[in-house]
């Protein structure tokens, strides 16, 4: 028998010892870093309220249970009690049965309501109906993205089992080394911002954190071909910090290159990562580049990627558990928290933070049971990279909006589609409503409605306030009249453009291309009406040569295409807003480590330039008297 095995076998006899007479436990088996059960007595075990609870915290695991096919009542006839036991006022918009593994996926509008107090609810589902029910959110606006996951993996479940009883086989191991050694390699994103990509590795396990391209840098990949990442397939595991290309590009090159393990994320960044790796694509092909991995390879990524909670701890290799917690960026963005032996050593990544909490999210998590070393990230770790008050630049903007109404005009924002414009929204949404500035449309172009319809799929994400006021008071700003959604390109944009005034938020976010190029077209010449500029502008983009004072524009105008490009004189006004960042400034970072539970020994400063890497390092060793460092590429540091 394997280990494995042995395991599996222990594990079954301590929940039979655990479970009371009349509960038989048929077998058990590991389906990721999940425990799965099989009982011949779903609806007892349900009726044992804490059993569960009271199993998993004494395994240290997730516990699922797969009821006997015998033991179900016919679909139809659950169907009917189901909807019984579920209050109206949850909104079921569809029931979905899967015989082979005994659940029912529930889609709702409220799925707090599907669940009940401490999931009284769910247990009453299979106490009446002995189905293992899986509740997910119905997206208040509806997300092609999310309705596309969602129906890819119902159609690839089959595959999808065996994938994670592999990752399970491969997580619970035998260890095999009685070394103990900690190594971090940095395949990228060192005094640079783009390609993140690191490798925590121990004598039995490799981890890839992140696996990033590099914004207007497409030949500087990851060093994905270094001793310690080949072959592709000797890697354990991936871990996902958050969606941005920077972070994700490549990822679904991976399994181009062989691998064939899992991907750790949150689930909305899985929906994300999607999103913007799919429109990498487009824009690839668009611009006459050849993609480096095909569409194919995005659903081979998302077949693999294994979703984890905020706060949850998740084996995800036998030395190493993963907790991932919130990071206050864009929506699903994690700090990554590594716990590597029988409490050997404890690394966190922070991805990408914001260390002050925003509209939208919560601020980054710096609280741990223990942690020895942090990988920072820099991009504002300047001497001078301290950003304007947030309350001061919402100031400034309604200012800007309040003056180009009353000349008549219309105010066009370029903005990312993730995160900064649904920021934003939040902004004008209560301006509007609270009569600070006039109410008029706000049009969203490109892709910043379907990743706003994401947003929205997972309110447990956001803020406290903003999740309590959707949550307790039903109001969900994101569904105010005043957002519209242009889904009707180019004339939709002209009788817009010729209308009363209005704002609008356009990608791309540093005018390098997308609908933002008509709008430049259309409302460029307009004196009255203003291009305000809310998030970083990148060296060689077309926002930056704006923002220095460039007035003449290219276009390669598909609007009037006479097969030349023109030149556009532009004469809107241009104005800067900053203080809308995702990522914390200088202050941040520091009060971020300053603050930290238990302080790091060692901080490892990278996803900043030379210079702000540097700096960032020596602030924080003069400040706090800790060792730092601002690594290169392709540098290892040993920890144990
Ligand atoms: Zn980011
Ligand atoms: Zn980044």
């Amino acid at each position: 028998m394997s280990i494995v095995e042995e395991r599996l076998e222990d594990i079954k006899s301590t929940i039979a010892a655990e479970t009371p007479p009349g509960i038989s436990v048929t077998s058990v088996t590991y389906e990721g870093p999940e425990l799965v059960v099989y009982t011949t007595n779903p609806r007892e075990f349900a009726s044992e309220g804490e059993l569960i609870r009271k199993l998993a915290s004494k395994l240290r695991k997730r516990i699922t249970i797969r009821p006997d096919p015998e033991s179900l009542m016919p679909e139809q006839a659950a169907s009917e009690r189901i909807l019984e036991v579920i209050p109206e006022d949850a909104g079921v918009t569809n029931l979905d049965f899967h015989k082979d593994i005994g659940e029912v996926l529930i889609e709702a509008e409220k799925p707090g309501l599907v669940i009940g107090r401490h999931g009284k609810t769910l247990r009453d589902i299979t106490m009446a109906v002995g189905w293992t029910p899986e509740v997910v959110r119905t997206p208040p606006i509806e997300s092609a993205t999310v309705s596309n996951v969602r129906s890819f993996l119902k159609q690839e479940r089959e595959e999808r089992r065996e994938i994670l009883e592999r990752v399970g086989r491969q997580i619970h191991r035998e260890l095999l080394s009685d070394d103990e050694w900690v190594r971090i390699t940095t395949l990228g994103c060192c005094r640079e911002v783009g390609r993140a990509a690191f490798i925590l590795s121990t004598p039995d396990t490799r981890i890839l954190i992140d696996c990033g391209d590099k914004p207007g840098a497409e030949g500087e990949v990851p060093y994905l071909h270094v001793p310690e990442a080949t072959p592709i397939n000797s890697i354990d595991a991936v871990v996902l910090t958050h969606a941005h290309l920077d972070h994700s590009a490549l990822l679904p090159l991976l399994f181009k290159y062989g691998y064939d393990g899992p991907i750790y994320t949150t689930e909305p960044t899985r929906d994300l990562m999607g999103l913007l790796q799919l429109d990498y694509l487009d824009v690839a092909t668009k611009e006459g580049r050849t993609p480096p991995y095909g569409s194919e390879m995005v659903r081979e990524e998302i077949k693999h990627t294994i979703p984890v909670e905020y706060g949850d701890v998740t084996d995800i290799a036998p030395d190493v558990k993963l907790t991932m917690h919130n990071a206050g960026h864009i929506l699903g963005s994690a700090v990554a928290h590594f716990h590597i032996g029988e409490g050997l050593y404890n690394v966190a990544f922070s991805g990408d933070i914001h260390y002050k909490e925003t509209r939208l999210f919560n601020g980054a998590i710096n609280d741990f049971p223990r942690v020895e070393t942090l990988v920072l990230e820099s991009t504002y770790g300047g001497r001078n990279d301290y950003q304007t008050d947030r309350e001061d630049s919402e100031r400034t903007l309604k200012q800007i909006i309040n003056e180009t109404y009353e000349r008549g005009g219309k105010v066009l924002i370029p903005s990312f589609a993730v995160g900064r414009s649904q920021e934003i929204m939040l902004v004008l949404e209560e301006a509007m409503r609270e009569g600070d500035i006039p109410s008029m449309p706000v049009h969203l172009d490109g892709m910043i409605w379907e990743a706003t319809a994401i947003h929205t799929t997972y309110p447990e994400y956001f803020r406290d306030e903003l999740r309590d006021k959707i949550f307790h008071e039903d109001e969900n700003p994101f569904l105010a009249d005043e957002f519209n959604h242009i889904d009707e390109g180019e004339d939709e944009r002209e009788e817009i453009a010729s209308d009363e005034p209005s704002i609008i938020l356009s990608t791309s976010g540093m005018m390098t291309g997308g609908p933002i190029m008509s709008w430049l077209d259309l409302l460029g010449r307009d004196t009255d009406s203003t291009l305000v500029f809310v998030g970083y502008q990148a060296e060689g983009t077309l926002g930056r040569r704006i923002q220095n004072g460039r007035r003449e524009i290219p276009l390669s105008s598909s609007r009037q295409d006479d097969g030349r490009g023109r030149t556009l004189r532009l004469e809107m006004g241009v104005e800067t807003v900053d203080g809308f960042s995702g990522h914390a400034d200088r202050r941040g970072l520091m009060n971020y480590v300053r603050t930290m539970n238990p302080r790091p020994e060692k901080v490892l400063c990278v996803h900043g330039d030379e210079s702000s890497t540097q700096s960032l390092s020596s602030a924080l060793y003069h400040e706090f008297n800790i060792r730092t460092f601002a690594p290169r590429n392709l540098e290892t540091f040993r920890f144990r």
